[in-house]
């Protein structure tokens, strides 16, 4: 079996000390050993010892969210071990065909909210906080060329379920003089990588950068979920490629932008998704007037890597863990860098603005407030 070795390595590394339990959002959740890093290492080590037998249905998955690796005494690499046992043993649960007509099932019911008003009699579910638009493309924003063209990767959220942050950058970027284009260049595919279907992956990323232009000066993602799988597929598949990449956050500290207008967003919390770079929060500090900090406020969204999709059960549980004990009585937005971290957040706001007080409380991608 071709990369045996790598993997045997990287599970002996694991002292099988249950650390990883107190931070793996997945155990915390199920209480269920075989949902953490040490459970999932005791099954691949058992499969590649020939200790357990190899099923198809044995479940190996997991939020991606790599907790257990930056708490790991034994610096494991989970997200790296996954993927790859499950590509050596044909594991891979994703089907791209099934993957995309539950996208299309879920961003009609979105629609269909949208069109119908539906929104006003469901006002605590899932699809009618997703289908909130209000952001427009201001089309009174005269464009001044910078000779700066950027491709804007938009992904599933924006192009299905809501464009409010598609619009709000094209907004930005227009008012400071960029050429801002977008390709329809389809859903990112993280969870095809994570799952091991390595080939699909690669292909899928060879089609999207067919469709760019060389001489384009960046590619901008808003969400760290997509921006991470742009960068698996360079470091892991390709390296000849030039393209410069950069996440929103990126973007607004590199280039001094004049912002759109004062939003009126007052006491606004970031919540950090799994994916995103460890720098982000002190960026925000000095971009954002009225972010605070809130305690306990760390905890997984539930819903890394389309989990939600997958588990759904298990991943609302997650969702709802992670607003348990926090006090967010004063908070009346939650920005976010990752579109998935945003419908997992929806999902734990549900049981807590029926507990609290706290109706309005909106959750939006960073790039809105600016
Ligand atoms: S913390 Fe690391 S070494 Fe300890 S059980 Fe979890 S994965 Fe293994
Ligand atoms: S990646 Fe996250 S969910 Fe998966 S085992 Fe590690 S901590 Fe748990």
């Amino acid at each position: 079996m071709k990369n045996k070795q790598k993997i045997i390595d990287e599970v002996n590394k694991c002292s099988r000390c249950a650390l990883c339990f107190s931070v793996c959002p997945l155990y915390q959740a199920t209480k269920d050993e075989t949902k953490s890093a040490k459970g999932f290492f005791n099954i691949i080590y058992g499969i590649l010892t020939g200790k357990i037998r190899l099923k198809k249905n044995i479940d190996l998955i997991c939020l991606n969210c790599n907790k257990c690796k930056t708490f790991c005494p034994s610096d494991i690499n989970f997200n790296k071990v996954l993927p790859l046992f499950k590509y050596n043993y044909k594991l891979s649960n994703f089907n791209p065909f099934i993957f995309k007509i539950k996208l299309y099932v879920f961003s009609f019911i979105i629609k269909l909210y949208k069109i119908f008003n539906l929104k006003k009699y469901f006002k605590n579910s899932l699809f009618a906080q997703l289908s909130v638009n209000d952001i427009k493309i201001d089309k009174s924003i005269k464009y001044i060329s910078k000779n700066k063209k950027i491709i804007f990767f938009e992904g599933c959220f924006n192009r299905f379920i809501n464009s409010d942050s598609k619009n709000a950058i094209l907004n930005l970027l227009s008012k400071n003089g960029y050429e801002v284009i977008i390709p329809n260049l389809g859903c990112c595919n993280i969870n095809s990588y994570f799952e091991g279907d390595f080939n699909y992956f690669k292909k899928s990323w060879e089609k999207k950068l067919k469709k760019i232009s060389k001489d384009v000066d960046y590619i901008l993602f808003d969400c760290d979920t997509c921006f991470q799988s742009f960068n698996l597929y360079i470091n892991e598949f390709e390296n000849k490629c030039n393209l410069k990449c950069l996440t929103f956050i990126q973007f607004i500290e590199k280039y001094n932008l004049e912002f759109c207008q004062n939003k009126n967003y007052e006491n606004i919390v970031y919540h950090k998704p799994c994916k995103a770079n460890e720098n982000n929060y002190n960026i925000l500090k000095s971009k954002v007037e009225n972010l605070k900090y809130v305690d306990n406020f760390e905890k997984c969204c539930g819903f890394g890597s389309l989990y939600g999709i997958i588990r759904g059960r298990t991943s609302k549980q997650i969702s709802e863990n992670k607003f348990k004990d926090v006090e967010i009585n004063s908070i009346n937005t939650i920005i976010t860098s990752c579109n998935l971290c945003r419908i997992g957040l929806f999902q734990g706001l549900i049981v807590k603005k029926k507990n609290t007080n706290n109706e309005n409380i909106k959750v939006i991608n960073v790039s809105e407030i600016f």
